[in-house]
């Protein structure tokens, strides 16, 4: 395609992510607003009323420094909160409290890896602000009635995380997201919720000619809440821009919306600068010292990250860098697959069913692995019964599509152990007789002392059966017959 050739592709992310904390930024208000009847959690600081005065939320200043180191950001011992004014019926105040030129952190980055090859992006910063209410329009919004506004969610803790223009392809972004997302739900600070809006992505998406030092017009792109959202906004974003540019047209700086169901991006307006927020110094709160050892208590409780899981499971496990890097990708799968490892599943077993059908399951019905009736041990039985020839693979896969479809996997797992096996000695006799006769010279083998070749046996008993008879017993008729 002419993209791949005539322009380069440059992306910088701007990812919001709630923290997750009992209560709001500046006020003692629940940050419960899926649940709550509307407008049940506000007060009169997290709805601007006049004389109401913020208070700084200490656990969420923990966290963004937390999630800061996380992403190997410097950690500035001076801060600043600031007002960002604008007007929008979903912002109580009439302004937002952010942070402007005095964020908690500074210069970081993110390694992750796209197809097996290592990639770096520059974080520009991680800051603290607070989030907006919720409008919601009756009927469509071209033609609303009217609109409501839910204030539940006006003053919740908000991370933003600014990337560098570092990433060069809708792959990249997807990738980036993904491992920031999961090193968020690893340090505990976000659940990594996008369809509910509560881990949120927007894109900076601009071209340049092939060999160019200077950047192309950006654009900004909102309203992405999946991955693959992500993905197809930047790929149709990269495609409308080459053919603004092919056609000789230039690009204007602006904001478009994703439409997910249209597939395409749709301008919302044309991008403000930072002087239109006319920021400045919140009035109302401190500056905060940001003392050294309180960074390093943080750091401290820092757990071990994805990458670092990533690697020792390709060291410890013997996983494919690819598998270990989608199986570290959430925090949930990962300690799913560490846990069928740790009740005896075979490393690379477990694996292939989490990234294979398992995962295609899944993301059909938009599920998290967590979400599942399929436990670690239900698996881990399962493959124990392909391993020791229980039952055969095909077999496998329908028990395991029966156990995921029910509430209670148990009965097709029961069914799959009992049904199908032979146990009976009459019917494994004849098995055995066959097997005797058909392969005199492993019989011989075997009796002159080689273990190995009572295993053989076995193998050409169980593919008799197909794959049905009860190995251990089939191994004790084999023996008693033979000697
Ligand atoms: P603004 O002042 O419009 O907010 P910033 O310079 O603060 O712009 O950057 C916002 C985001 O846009 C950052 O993630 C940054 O990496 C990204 N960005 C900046 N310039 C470009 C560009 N030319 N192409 C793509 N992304 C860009
Ligand atoms: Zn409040
Ligand atoms: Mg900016």
């Amino acid at each position: 395609m002419a993209v791949a050739t005539r322009y380069e592709v440059v992306v910088g992310l701007e990812v919001h992510a709630q923290v997750l904390t009992q209560s709001k930024m500046f006020c003692g208000c629940s940050t419960d607003y899926l649940v709550a009847p509307p407008n049940a959690n506000t007060c009169p600081v997290c709805l601007g009323l006049p004389g109401s005065l913020p208070v700084i939320n200490r656990r969420a200043v923990e966290a963004t420094i937390r999630t800061a180191l996380a992403l190997n950001c410097e950690i500035p011992e001076f801060s600043k909160f600031d007002r960002k004014n604008y007007f929008y019926p979903d912002l109580p105040k009439g302004y937002q409290i952010s942070q402007y030129d005095l964020p908690f952190s500074r210069n970081g980055r993110l390694e992750f890896d796209v197809k097996g090859e290592a990639r770096r992006c520059g974080i520009t910063r991680v800051h603290l602000e607070e989030d907006t209410g919720k409008l919601q329009h009756e009927g469509a919004i071209e033609q609303a009635q009217s609109s409501l506004v839910n204030f539940n969610r006006a003053g919740v803790p908000l991370m933003e995380i600014v990337s560098e223009p570092d990433l060069r392809s809708a792959d990249e972004a997807r990738e980036y997201v993904m491992r920031l997302r999961a090193i968020l739900q690893y340090i505990g600070v976000n659940n990594g919720d996008m369809e509910s809006g509560q881990l949120r992505c927007d894109a900076n998406v601009s071209l340049r000619p092939m060999g160019q030092a200077e950047f192309g017009t950006k654009v900004e792109v909102k309203n992405m809440n999946s991955f693959r959202a992500i993905h197809r906004a930047i790929e149709y974003e990269v495609e409308r821009q080459t053919e603004v540019l092919e056609a000789g047209g230039r690009l204007v700086q602006e904001t478009r919306g994703w439409n997910d169901t249209r597939g395409l991006t749709v301008s919302q307006r044309t991008k403000e600068f930072a002087e239109d927020y006319r920021y400045f110094p919140e009035p109302d709160l401190p500056p905060l010292e940001v003392s050294r050892e309180w960074v390093a208590e943080i750091r401290s409780t820092l757990p071990e990250l994805p990458a670092a899981r990533r690697e020792r499971l390709i060291a410890d496990l013997g996983l494919t860098p690819y598998d270990a890097s989608v199986l570290t990708s959430s925090k949930p799968m990962t300690e799913y697959f560490e846990e069928m490892v740790r009740l005896g599943a075979p490393a690379k077993a477990a694996a292939n069913w989490i990234l294979g059908d398992f995962s295609r399951f899944l993301n059909a019905d938009h599920k998290e692995i967590e979400d599942a009736s399929v436990k670690p041990a239900h698996l881990q039985q399962l493959i124990a019964l392909i391993d020791s020839g229980v039952i055969s693979g095909k077999m496998a896969k329908q028990t395991f599509e029966a156990m995921y479809r029910s509430a209670d996997p148990e009965p097709a797992l029961t069914a799959a152990k009992g049904s199908s096996q032979i146990s009976g000695d009459a019917e494994l006799a004849g098995i055995v007789d066959q097997v005797i006769a058909e392969n005199e010279k492993s019989v011989a083998d075997f009796k002159a002392g080689k273990a190995q070749a009572l295993k053989f046996l076995i193998g050409q008993g169980m593919k008799l059966s197909k794959g049905r008879a009860n190995p251990q017993r089939l191994e004790a008729l084999l023996k008693e017959k033979i000697s």
